[in-house]
């Protein structure tokens, strides 16, 4: 009976060891980098704020979501940056010219600092030789529009290269995604590592150059943050909250939440000190004032936090030190 007794349990730890070696997820990080991360979310959480309450006509109000904790994102096998795929592709549609084609070198610099990452801007091409079906003018408001499936299938995708981690495209032409649509402000196909924004409605780049730029980015790092597999955010104010209007999209901040930003360090292995350092630089640089204040006390933050901890590291080394 007792030697029946064992064989069970033996059964039931063979089968719990299988079980476990058969759900655990591809490991993103070690241990210790996982630490690391989690560290750098604790030091900054303070600067930041819960979500507010939800508005009437608010994302939150139509769509009933769960969010996704750091843990959780982990656990779900996420799209990171590999040693093959590795770079983002940016393809500019149309002519930017002047103050539009500083918009798309910003935003290409932005991202590089933002997802660690090398960032390449393809030379520009037309949207005159789309098919008449790619393209309408708005039936109301007469307003041109370039049909943001077509550019997701049949523009990006054959072009897409072997080391990218996704290619998105920027149009100064307003976007529609087939019947039944007025227009979208951009849109994604996460498997298909693609995306399409257009910065029509981002306001004049000529007058009001400091919005249109925030508009832009909030936009490129939203979508692509989902790229890489990171569900909106219920947590916190967050650039990964979910918007169904221009109106809530403003409310949203540019940088990441403590739940969130532990997801972009781990998938593209960013160094948090000095990715702080260089956003604050930009957003100072390009008056996005409520970034700026923000990536600066966080990087404060954190090189408090990297000078303890090797301060600490010394003290180990040679505990006679004071
Ligand atoms: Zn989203
Ligand atoms: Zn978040």
């Amino acid at each position: 009976m007792k030697k029946v007794i064992i064989l069970i349990l033996l059964l039931f730890v063979i089968a719990g060891v299988g079980y476990a070696a058969y759900k655990w997820p591809r490991k993103i990080a070690s241990t210790e980098e996982i630490k690391d991360v989690k560290s750098v979310a604790k030091a900054v959480k303070h600067l930041h704020r819960d979500m507010p309450a939800t508005r009437s006509g608010d994302w939150l109000a139509s769509h009933d979501e769960s969010g996704q904790t750091f843990k959780q994102y982990l656990r779900a096998n996420p799209v990171t940056l590999t040693k093959k795929r590795n770079k983002l592709y940016v393809q500019p549609i149309g002519k930017f010219a002047g103050k539009s084609s500083e918009i798309i070198k910003l935003s290409a610099e932005f991202m590089k600092i933002y997802f660690g990452c090398e960032v390449v801007v393809n030379k520009n091409i037309t949207s005159d030789d789309f098919p008449e079906r790619a393209k309408r003018v708005h039936p109301s408001w007469g307003v041109r529009q370039l049909l943001s499936t077509y550019i997701l299938d049949d523009v990006l995708k054959p072009k897409l290269p072997d080391d990218a981690f996704a290619m998105i495209a920027f149009t100064e032409k307003d976007l529609w995604p087939g019947r039944g649509w007025n227009f979208v402000f951009g849109q994604a196909s996460l498997r298909g590592r693609v995306g399409v924004w257009s910065i029509y409605r981002n306001g004049d780049p000529r007058t009001d150059f400091a919005l249109c730029l925030d508009r832009t980015l909030k936009t490129a790092t939203h979508e692509t943050g989902h790229m890489f597999s990171i569900q909106h955010c219920i947590a916190y104010r967050c650039n990964m909250n979910g918007s169904n209007s221009r109106d809530e999209s403003d409310r949203h901040p540019l940088f990441l939440c403590p739940e969130c930003l532990p997801k972009i360090l781990v998938a593209t292995q960013s160094k948090s000190e000095e990715r702080f350092k260089k956003l604050a630089a930009f957003c100072k640089k390009h008056k996005l004032k409520e970034a700026a204040e923000y990536y600066e006390r966080a990087y404060q933050c954190i090189r408090k936090l990297n000078k303890k901890s090797g301060d600490d590291k010394d003290k180990n080394h040679n505990p006679k030190r004071k």
